[in-house]
């Protein structure tokens, strides 16, 4: 009977162990779409008025929010995850444990966020990075002018643009 007790307390030891910061933003990369600061941006141009699609598989990086007619791709980015350079961000610090396994993996991720970042500005795409450190209403606010001023480009004006490119 008294069997049953400490098997319990083995399985709590470990999986409070298991929670460390580095870990829990990979989890949260891992679940992918409905990150809290992703949600909150959403929730934010939602209510501001704006329409717009979520993760665009076709375009490079999978942008989170992309606005097709106006060609605005928006990523929400972990501070973490993405390596966001700012002096002021507490959310991107190194773990202390294993840097010779975070390192070179967070080195690759910054890598290649710059990479479909310059393939979307060459396909003529209007890039935002939202970090996760920075959600404030002024920022957001700042978000949703920026959607604002670049207008739709309407189907039959972009045709008449594609054609007038092809003389
Ligand atoms: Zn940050």
């Amino acid at each position: 009977m008294c069997l049953g007790r400490p098997r319990t307390r083995r399985v709590a030891r470990t999986t409070t162990k298991d929670v460390d910061p580095a870990r829990s933003a990979q989890m949260a990369r891992v679940r992918g779409k409905d990150t809290k600061p992703e949600l909150m941006v959403r929730r934010t141009l939602h209510a501001a008025g704006l329409r717009f699609r979520l993760q665009a598989r076709d375009l490079p990086g999978r942008p989170d929010i992309v606005f097709r007619s106006r060609r605005i791709a928006i990523f929400v980015h972990g501070c973490f995850w993405h390596r966001h350079d700012d002096p002021g961000c507490k959310l991107a610090r190194m773990p202390k444990s294993r840097q010779e396994f975070w390192g070179p993996k967070l080195a690759a991720n910054a890598e290649r966020d710059s990479r479909n970042i310059e393939a979307l500005l060459k396909a003529g795409w209007a890039v935002e990075i939202v970090w996760e450190c920075d959600l404030g209403p002024e920022r957001l606010s700042r978000l949703i002018d920026r959607v604002r001023a670049k207008a739709p480009r309407s189907p039959s004006r972009a045709a008449k643009s594609e054609l007038k490119d092809a003389d």
